[in-house]
């Protein structure tokens, strides 16, 4: 430090005479001369007629090392970014630098166009150029030092802030003690961490003054190197920020584009923006200590107290400011994410690794739930202040949709928070953003922790408008992983006597209760959950909304809670046309003879393996798609669609999938059954098998099964007595006999050999009126007759007698092929016959429109008579791509031993209620196609229709969707896809008890 302090030293005054002599004989200049106004030294503007300079006179107490120092910066930056507005040196005629004169160091530099900054309004845009062109200046002076850079003592040298520490007790009274914190944080959070902090030569002295604007509105320029010293680079956004933020309206809005500005031009480290605004506020408060002291030193100075009325106010507002969501902002601002461990944490909580357990006792992914606005003018805002109107208007809303709680989103725009806690003095801007769900439920619902952890705190946040009982968890993600936190506001008294802070918990414990607006801070009751990747340095409490332009940095602190309450993206909509909506333009526009399930009406929106999920995201258990064979919306298979990008033609040009593919389903069923037509649906296959059994026959009739369904086509009804012979049916046509259904419940017999007989019968009764049959028609296992499985030996018995006719035996797989069964891959395979034609549909393409007709290869020769056989859309590359997905599916994910456990233990399940249930007269099927035939009395089998839509409509209702059939519709039919498992097994049984018990 010079030995003269330039305070004391009188500023320089050379006359007009001696500056037009220096000029002339140094520079080799003339021209005007004009003062600019400096603190210190005598700095004149020079207009010759070519140009204009600035002539710096330097203070006698200025040390000429430090002059060198400021110009081998310039000199620097002249090289590393020459189009950086600094001053260029303008060396003298003898080739220096500068000059002795009268005891002063004389410089001539450029003049800098613009105006100065002082009283430019702070746009963003003039902001960000600030940061841009200060970040120029650190990238330019990147690893620059010099000798003269160490300037021990210099007051203002950021990194030795500590040093003015003692004139605190300069400071007035009232702010010494918020002073004094400033201190205490830079000693123990930002002094320990300096040294990691990227060090040079930085210019620290970005005040309005020192900086030019042009005509654009643009920081154009940057002045006055006499506060250069070495230093932590990271100072140099800190002090413009320091005079940025004075006074400003919005610390944060002002900050952004500043910060922003800065890091685009040379980004900053995580650490450097992790202590910028504590080095703010050391720097305010290095200002307010220096001034103040000097206040005491020369209490006539004005200027020296200028500034320090609006640090101390822009310190008061930092000082009530969340120092980690500052830090956090700071790096958000710079582009990094604000906060270092959001990545991994949300990571790992969206892992298999990570396995939450249910907040409630009722199932929220399963439970009928609302979508409950609290954004301005949503439905029940006019309850707003009445906690209770509120509840009791949620009930009946919740009675009228069928649902067991209500969920406030997570990111929703509020106006229902009142309190003063939503106001801060860093900006105007309410906070009003929800960072958490809300979710409306009972008073006194039992709360568990979702994930293991220990307590972080039990407190009551009792202010009006806050969370009342609070629970915060502290969790890890993962072994090596980082910590997190979940807090759940909004609980009963009862909660602070439940769990203890630092007590360990499980997932699944109990750690409180839903409170009620007695105690939770004046709210319909519900639990505000939220995650926090960091805790902001708070425990008890933590913000539950922020300000809505802050979003970007709270929705890192305060991620998604969905990552752990995992419901369906459903649930945070509101769907424009729900399902009553729905219903009133499907009268107009589909024919009414489309029938539709269950009592209260389902739009379902979405699916996948087992499970099918409605408009509201509620999920239900699928146990009638035995479409959706390998579960909804299989991957595997909707990657297979991707075909329809190459190539979707005909089976007129050569390709390999349809070989593939034929060859594929060949190979799985017994010799000689191994030619395919691929076809688009049951009742195309069965309509062509009736075609190929005709024309290989040259004759007409048929012998089907009593209750058989086919298909809709015309040619099928007429087999199908499950149609002709019901409502609008026209009766069975002459050359179609009825052969008895093999129904071991019902029918007269548990053997085979009566219904064999029967088939018999209707053969011979087709060839006494002069129709012999070209084939006997049979399902496999019959479906829409209930879920009927033929007593042993019934088909094999059946197709002896067929063929003896001189008839085909076809065998409609369309509803059980493909593993369903358990034991074998086709459902005929139990009963011992090898079929002439097999017909597959349904799952063959896992919802693909397509089927199968497989025959034997001297079947097939007798059918090519001449007439083509061509089905547009049957065995194209799209569709044989996707039926061979479907096979890889069954074969990776072994279904078929699947459905044989699974089936198993339904059929256990299910027997055993039937000891407790009279209603249940039989429980049949095979692996994962049974049925549940219900009757009044056990002896009379009077048919439980009633109560089987009952019960089904029932276990809808609890979110398991079964269908009835039969021909009294008294059989619940249970075929899921097969990725229905043990877990959907134990909920379908349970939704079974419960509906019995309760029709
Ligand atoms: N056969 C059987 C046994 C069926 O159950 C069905 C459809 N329910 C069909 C054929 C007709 O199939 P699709 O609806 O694909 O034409």
């Amino acid at each position: 430090m010079t030995a003269v302090s330039v305070f004391d030293a009188p500023k320089p005054a050379l006359s007009q005479a001696q500056i037009a002599g220096i000029l002339h004989d140094h520079w080799g200049l003339s021209g005007s001369a004009t003062d600019l106004v400096s603190e210190r030294d005598q700095n004149l503007l020079i207009a010759t007629s070519a140009d204009r300079y600035v002539l710096k006179i330097a203070n006698r107490a200025e040390d000429a090392g430090f002059l060198a120092l400021q110009n081998a910066a310039l000199a620097h930056i002249a090289q590393t970014d020459p189009g950086l507005g600094v001053p260029r040196l303008i060396p003298t005629v003898a080739g220096e630098g500068m000059v002795q004169q009268a005891g002063h160091w004389i410089r001539l530099i450029s003049f800098l166009p613009g105006q100065v900054y002082a009283g430019a309004a702070p746009s963003p845009a003039l902001l960000g150029s600030l940061g841009a062109i200060l970040g120029r200046l650190s990238q330019a002076l990147r690893g620059f030092g010099h000798p003269a850079a160490h300037r021990p003592g210099f007051l203002w040298n950021l990194d030795e802030v500590m040093q003015v520490r003692p004139w605190l007790a300069d400071v007035q009274a009232d702010h010494r003690a918020m002073v004094g914190r400033v201190f205490d944080r830079y000693q123990f959070h930002v002094a320990p961490r300096l040294l990691c902090l990227r060090g040079a030569v930085i210019h620290q002295d970005a005040n309005d003054n020192n900086l030019l604007v042009d005509d654009k509105g643009r920081v154009s320029g940057i002045i006055d190197f006499g506060d250069m010293t070495y230093g932590r680079q990271i100072n140099e956004l800190a002090v413009a920020l320091a005079y940025a933020l004075l006074d400003c309206a919005d610390i944060y809005k002002t900050a952004l584009p500043l910060i922003a500005g800065y890091a685009a031009q040379f980004p900053l480290d995580p650490a450097e923006a992790e202590v910028l605004f504590d080095l703010v506020a050391a720097r305010l408060a290095a200002s307010v200590c220096i001034s103040s002291h000097r206040v005491n030193d020369h209490p006539d100075n004005d200027y020296l107290t200028i500034s320090q009325a609006p640090a101390l106010r822009l310190l008061h507002r930092m000082d009530q400011t969340n120092p980690a969501f500052l830090a956090a902002f700071a790096r958000h601002a710079a582009g990094l994410d604000p906060v270092a461990d959001h990545a991994a944490i949300t990571a790992w909580l969206a892992s298999p690794a990570c396995q939450p357990k249910g907040l409630f006792d009722i199932d929220l992914n399963r439970s009928g739930r609302l979508v409950l606005s609290l954004a301005p003018g949503a439905p029940g805002m006019e309850f707003t202040g009445d906690p209770v109107g509120h509840w009791t208007w949620l009930e009946q809303e919740f009675a009228r949709f069928d649902a067991r709680f209500a969920i406030g989103l997570y990111g929703e725009d509020r106006d229902v928070y009142k309190g003063p806690q939503f106001r801060s003095p860093a900006s105007p801007e309410a906070r009003s953003q929800h960072l958490g769900v809300d979710i409306f439920i009972r008073a006194g619902s039992r709360l568990y922790a979702p994930l293991p952890g220990r307590v972080l705190s039990v407190v009551d946040n009792a202010a009006p408008y806050d969370y009342g009982p609070t629970v915060i968890l502290e969790h890890q993600a993962g072994p090596d992983g980082p910590l997190f936190w979940t807090l759940y506001g909004h609980l009963s008294r009862e909660t602070l006597g439940t769990i203890t802070a630092g007590q360990p918990v499980e997932a699944g414990q109990l750690i409180g209760f839903i409170g009620d607006h007695t105690v939770n801070g004046g709210w319909s009751p519900h639990l505000h959950f939220q995650i926090m990747t960091d805790r902001l340095g708070l425990s008890g409490e933590f913000p539950g909304v922020g300000q809505p332009s802050l979003w970007p940095v709270w929705s890192k602190i305060v991620p998604d809670p969905n990552l752990i309450l995992r419901l369906a993206p459903e649930s945070y909509q509101i769907d424009p046309d729900p399902p009553e909506k729905l219903m009133l333009r499907r009268a107009k526009v589909l024919g009414p003879n489309l029938s539709i399930s269950y009592t209260k009406k389902l739009k379902m929106v979405r699916g996948s393996g087992a499970y099918l999920y409605d408009h509201t995201g509620r999920a239900y258990v699928d146990a009638v798609n035995n479409i959706a064979h390998v579960g909804h919306c299989h991957p595997q298979v909707v990657a297979a669609l991707d075909q329809a990008r190459t190539l979707n033609t005909n089976t007129r040009y050569l390709h390999n999938t349809i070989l593939d593919y034929a060859e594929r389903l060949g190979a799985l069923f017994p010799a000689p059954l191994s030619v395919v037509y691929l076809v688009t649906s049951g009742s195309e296959a069965n309509e062509l098998a009736l075609r190929i059994a005709r024309t290989v026959t040259g004759r007409r009739a048929i012998v089907t099964l009593d209750w058989g369904y086919h298909g809709h086509t015309n040619a099928l009804i007429d087999i199908s007595p499950y149609k002709f012979n019901r409502k609008g049916g026209g009766g069975k046509p002459a050359e179609v006999e009825i052969a008895m259904l093999p129904d071991p419940y019902r029918g007269p017999s548990k053997t085979a050999q009566v219904y064999i007989a029967s088939v018999a019968d209707q053969i011979a009764k087709l060839q006494t009126a002069g129709l012999p049959p070209a084939a006997m028609f049979a399902e496999a296992i019959s479906g829409c007759g209930g879920q009927v499985v033929f007593p042993d030996g019934y088909l094999a018995g059946a197709a002896r007698l067929i063929r003896a006719a001189g008839g085909l035996m076809i065998v409609d797989e369309v509803q059980t092929g493909f593993g369903r069964v358990g034991s074998h891959m086709w459902a005929h395979g139990p009963q011992g016959v090898i079929p002439d034609i097999v017909t597959l549909g349904k799952p063959i393409g896992n919802g693909h429109p397509m089927a199968a007709v497989i025959t034997t290869p001297d079947i097939a020769l007798a059918f090519a008579n001449g007439m083509e056989f061509f089905s547009s859309f049957g065995g194209n590359p799209v569709s044989t791509a996707v039926g061979m997905a479907v096979l890889d599916v069954i074969e990776a994910e072994g279904l078929q031993a699947r459905a044989l456990a699974t089936g198993t233990i339904l059929q256990t399940g299910l027997t055993a209620l039937q000891h407790t249930h009279p209603l249940i007269g039989d429980v049949r099927g095979q692996g994962l196609f049974l049925g549940v035939e219900l009757v009044r009395d056990r002896v009379t089998l009077d048919p439980a229709t009633a109560e089987a839509s009952a019960i089904a409509n029932h276990m809808r209702d609890n979110g398991v969707l079964i269908s009835t059939d039969g021909p009294f519709d008294n059989v619940l039919k249970i075929k899921p896809p097969l990725a229905f498992g043990e877990t959907e097994a134990a909920l379908l049984l349970d939704a079974f008890g419960a509906a019995l018990g309760a029709v």
